[in-house]
């Protein structure tokens, strides 16, 4: 087709150049144009690396990608369009109808959604136990038990998981260990060092880190695996756009400054609150009171990762006046953006629960979470004091 000039459709190839961009360049495109019939054969067949069509890879994926493998000392990751998306490839991609999968209890909430409604639907068995409880998980296997799900620091009670105990029943009950390392991250915990043999990430929250990006990632230590992974991924779609990986790229650059900061002020913060006339309990892992210590002290290495979460004296209404006078900290249901956000489970992630169930869980109506960002450490604590006052008072 030609314009109007009669010049061809399409541009010509970028100009060479000697030199090289320093940044990363967007690659928006939907396809790739190959020479001849041959060269396509050679790209099918891997004699030579080419892209084809973007669902199936294209160079701001495979940026991101090798980034990741790096942090987590794998290689052939697949980047997903979010972390829901490298979850569905993970449970949907590697079993089959007669599998059967045990997930922890206190997943991710749409995980756990995938693990009640969806997985049964199509035939595949999920049970649900504490994975800090290896008595409880072992109870939950049975002979067609495949996959054991977990995330090593549950959301929002932050309760640690006991991966080397799953690690060691897994690999002799060959059942393949999933780990959801989120929370944690690659700086915090390095699941493949403790036994893992799949590692999931949403990387909308603390690796990409503004809030302005939804990605996953998902790698198998075993590349017969990664092959099906990314074929699965490839054929539902469940691909990235070029445009969210170049964001998440820039993003990732900064990260492990950004989790250095915001950790070292969760620490600061976890004390702060735990001093607060009208905070009735603090939860961080490197704290003495917290109720998986010395677990969480062995396998985070020290570290204690950027959430604390922590509850009010009083019911709803402290929960209310607590959220309006937090003064330019937003109420947002996410985590691990370079601003300080607080969530309320009892009104977002644990709606659905009975008020029983919850209380069971400790979360109680006064009861936060915060993600910490980068603001100074000073100032982030002067706020909490003066909302918890206001909360309190
Ligand atoms: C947010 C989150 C997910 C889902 O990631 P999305 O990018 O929102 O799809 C999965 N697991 C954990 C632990 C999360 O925090």
């Amino acid at each position: 087709m030609r314009n109007s000039k009669g010049s061809l459709m399409r541009p010509d190839p970028l100009p060479s150049s000697a030199s090289h961009p320093v940044v990363t360049p967007l690659s928006p495109s939907v396809v790739y144009a190959s020479e001849t019939p041959d060269a396509l054969d050679d790209q099918y067949e891997g004699r030579v690396h080419g892209y084809t069509y973007s669902r199936e890879g294209h160079p701001n994926a495979d940026v991101v990608a090798k980034r990741l493998d790096a942090m987590e000392g794998a290689t052939g990751g697949v980047v997903t369009g979010s972390g829901m998306a490298a979850v569905t490839a993970v449970v949907m991609g590697l079993l089959k109808s007669g599998d059967h999968v045990v997930g922890g209890n206190q997943l991710y909430g749409r995980s756990l959604r995938l693990m009640a409604e969806d997985l049964p639907r199509l035939g595949i068995e999920t049970s649900l136990a504490d994975p800090g409880d290896i008595a409880a998980v072992e109870a939950a296997l049975r002979p067609e038990t495949k996959m054991i799900l977990v995330e090593a620091v549950s959301n929002p009670t932050l309760a640690i998981a006991d991966i080397d105990g799953l690690a060691k029943l897994c690999k002799d009950r060959d059942i393949l260990l999933v780990v959801d390392n989120t929370f944690t991250t690659p700086r915090g915990f390095r699941p493949f060092e403790r036994g893992a043999d799949i590692v999931i990430h949403s990387i909308t929250k603390l690796l990409a880190g503004h809030s302005d990006v939804m990605l996953g990632y998902v790698v198998a230590k075993d590349q017969a695996l990664n092959d099906r992974l990314r074929v699965f991924a490839v054929t539902t779609g469940l691909t990235p756009s070029p445009f969210d990986c170049w964001l998440a790229e820039r993003g990732m650059l900064s990260f492990e400054l950004r989790f250095d900061r915001a950790q070292s002020t969760a620490v600061t913060l976890a004390d702060h609150l735990s001093a607060l006339p009208g905070v009735k309990r603090v939860i961080y892992p490197t704290r003495a009171d917290h109720p998986d210590h010395d677990r969480a002290m062995a396998l985070l290495d020290g570290q204690g990762c950027n959430m604390v979460s922590f509850e009010l004296d009083g019911g709803r209404e402290a929960a209310n006046a607590f959220t309006r006078a937090a003064d330019g900290l937003s109420f947002a249901p996410t985590l691990g953006d370079v601003a300080t956000t607080l969530s309320h489970p009892a009104s977002s992630s644990h709606r659905a629960l009975s008020a029983e169930r919850r209380a069971e869980l400790g979360l109680h109506e006064g009861f936060f979470r915060v993600s910490v960002g980068l603001e100074d450490p000073k100032e982030l604590c002067a706020v909490f004091t003066d909302a918890v006052a206001a909360a309190t008072s």
